[in-house]
């Protein structure tokens, strides 16, 4: 068993370190991360620029790859053969932030494992909810111990092609999770709100800033599990087809 481990948050992240060393003994672990932050940066594809690969030494003096791509350049530089070795599984994360319902159209964390699906791979996203407040110091060790329980499942029962798993952990002040709850995708409530001030030669910019988002506390979500203080398991796929719709476009009266 290869697995890959990657990020959003980049390579010398904290989560990221946590997450590979909760994952020894599993496999030959080789990492291959952003040098910097791409948090929120989407599903990206570097086309137009070329891309480097270097060695770094993480923070306790593991080795790494890092590259100036995103998350997704990532496992594509890696599957495509800058990793010699065939790689069986990417684990991305684990990311600083919870990433649930709509999130997962923004978040670096879960396009890496989208990636991985892409390429016919199986993949698995790991994100810790934050602590509220800007700056609060996040502890990973929860949210490494569920990403190895989650990859011992999978060596166990494995994943349908197709899908890729993304894993929550809830951010408890006091006391474990409750557990873990297998969830379906849910629905965040954004609250952003627009600030906008005046350069030093009083050009207006903008910046998207507002309240930390919430969601809404359904059960069986993975918004409703955080709510609830469990781990939240989804399995995602990438068809984003509205098949309910499907009929209703054909009955249009096409020319
Ligand atoms: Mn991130």
């Amino acid at each position: 068993m290869h697995i890959l481990v990657t990020n959003d948050d980049g390579v010398q992240a904290p989560g990221l370190l946590a997450l590979a060393n909760a994952l020894d003994g599993l496999g030959k672990i080789t990492i291959l991360a952003p040098d910097r932050n791409w948090t929120a940066s989407g599903h990206v594809k570097t086309l137009e620029r070329p891309l480097r690969v270097r060695s770094v030494t993480l923070a306790d003096g593991r080795p790494a790859l890092t590259t100036d791509g995103a998350p997704a350049d990532c496992v594509a530089l890696a599957l495509l053969g800058v990793i010699p070795e065939p790689i069986d599984l990417i684990v991305s994360g684990i990311n600083n932030g919870e990433n649930i319902g709509q999130d997962l159209t923004y978040s670096g964390t879960v396009t890496a494992a989208m990636e991985a699906v892409i390429a016919g791979l199986p993949g698995i996203a790991v994100s810790q909810q934050r602590p509220p407040g800007n700056g609060a110091e996040i502890d990973f060790t929860t949210a490494a111990a569920a990403a190895r329980q989650v990859v011992e499942r999978f060596l166990r029962y494995g994943i349908p092609p197709g899908v890729l798993l993304n894993v929550n952990v809830p951010y408890l002040p006091d006391g474990k999770p409750h557990g873990i709850q297998i969830t379906r995708q849910g629905q965040r409530i954004y609250r952003d709100a627009l600030v906008k001030r005046l350069d030093p030669r009083d050009r207006p910019y903008y910046w998207i800033g507002g309240e930390a988002p919430t969601g809404v506390p359904e059960p069986g979500t993975d918004y409703g599990a955080l709510a609830e203080g469990y781990i939240s398991v989804s399995p995602i796929q990438l068809d984003m087809t509205a098949y309910p719709v499907l009929e209703t476009l054909r009955t249009w009266e096409w020319e």
